[in-house]
Formats: structure tokens, sequence, C-alpha cells
């Protein structure tokens, strides 16, 4: 596992859902996460670089500041089925969910912090458009 990746992953889920709340046509693309960054690519007809970033951080920050028990639990996929809003993985028998306090559930089989109080500062970078309707969001966590 890398340094800073449960981190990352956790501000990432909480980042996602955030935005998703907000604007309804957004469909989560691939995540990516390296050594110091992380990267995820979000599609929605609206121009999301429009997003004022310093809000979205502090908003997403805001979030992160409650400090919420991060939990694992593992369905069987029949158990999932009648679950809105979950993307479940093709092909899975097991069904990993990663909730966050009472905000957010997703699947997920990476790594993950145990509270959110654990990922420090959350900071987007920048958003850049990478195709039609298809934006890549670049961030990083910094200790607070
Ligand atoms: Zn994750």
């Amino acid at each position: 596992m890398k340094p800073k990746e449960g981190r990352l992953q956790s501000g990432e889920h909480i980042m996602t859902r955030f935005i998703q709340n907000k604007i309804s046509d957004i469909t989560v693309r691939i995540a990516k996460f390296f050594d110091d960054y992380g990267e995820i690519e979000l599609l929605s007809s609206q121009d999301l670089r429009e997003m004022d970033i310093n809000g979205l951080n502090l908003e997403v920050n805001n979030i992160i500041g409650r400090d919420m028990d991060v939990n694992i639990k593992i369905y069987d996929r029949g158990e999932m089925e009648n679950v809105e809003d979950l993307r479940i993985p093709e092909g899975t028998q097991n069904v990993r969910i990663v909730s966050i306090g009472d905000f957010d559930s997703r699947p997920c089989g990476d790594p993950h912090v145990k509270n959110t109080s654990e990922i420090g500062k959350f900071i987007v970078d920048k958003i850049k458009r990478v195709g039609k309707d298809r934006y890549r969001f670049t961030f990083h966590v910094e200790d607070k």
C-alpha cells in the first residue's frame, strides 16, 4: 500500500459524494492513486471546470472535520441488488462496502483510513477537461 493511499482514497470518496449530491448528472469513471496524489475522472454534461475549487475544498474539509468512522462490510451480491446508487463491479460475488459515517457508502476494494480525522487536509489542485463531458480532478492530502 502506498503510504498516503488510505487518506487519498477516503478523501476522494467524500469529495465525489459531495459533488454527486450537488450535481445529479455525475458518473464516476476511473480513480487512480499515486504516491503523493490521486486522480478521478467524472462524466457530466455540465462543465465541471466552472466549479469553485476553493469552495469545494472548504466544504469537503468541513465534512472530513466531522471525524466520521469509516466502516467496511462484506456483503453477498444478492443482498445488495436492491440498494440504489451503488456501483457494484460486474462479476464479483462478494461486495465490499466502504461507509463513511452516514455520509457515503460505496463499493471499493482498496485501503482506507479508520476515521476521517486521519485524512488531514484534502486539496483538489485542478479540474481538467480530458474528453467530451469528461473531467479529471487531481488532488493531494497534507498533514494538518
Ligand atoms: Zn476507496
